[in-house]
């Protein structure tokens, strides 16, 4: 079981303000959101420090995840305004939890970003 913050919020020990949730996916809203709507989609029974740790008998979970983000975007009516799905994978793009999540982000213009 996953030992960052993230695993503590799936197994309820801290909160968290649960919007989503499968068999195989948690969302939850960003403790410090960068824009209006900021959720994060993350596995809830695998251990993934990183995308790079990604195996190809676990690749069916970013689809997931991924799915997961849309539905919740079409649920709360601004897919069609638009949004962002990020995942940051260690120290250059700035990942500080360690357990692999898509941020998404929505709910405003959203700059152009990069370095
Ligand atoms: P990363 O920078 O690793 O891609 O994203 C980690 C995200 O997790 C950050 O946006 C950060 O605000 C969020 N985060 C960190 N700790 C917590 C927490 O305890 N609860 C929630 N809901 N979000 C958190």
């Amino acid at each position: 079981m996953s030992d960052t913050i993230f695993g503590k919020i799936i197994r309820r020990e801290i909160p968290a303000a649960i919007v989503y949730e499968d068999e195989d996916v948690l969302g939850f809203k960003d403790i410090a959101p960068q824009a209006p709507v900021h959720v994060l989609f993350i596995p809830k029974n695998e251990v993934i420090p990183t995308l790079d740790d990604l195996q190809p008998t676990q690749a069916h979970l970013i689809g997931k995840l991924a799915l997961a983000a849309a539905a919740y975007a079409r649920q709360e009516g601004f897919a069609e305004n638009g949004y962002r799905i990020v995942m940051n994978c260690r120290e250059d793009a700035g990942q500080t939890v360690f357990h692999i999540h898509l941020h998404l982000l929505a709910g405003a213009p959203l700059g152009h970003f990069g370095a």
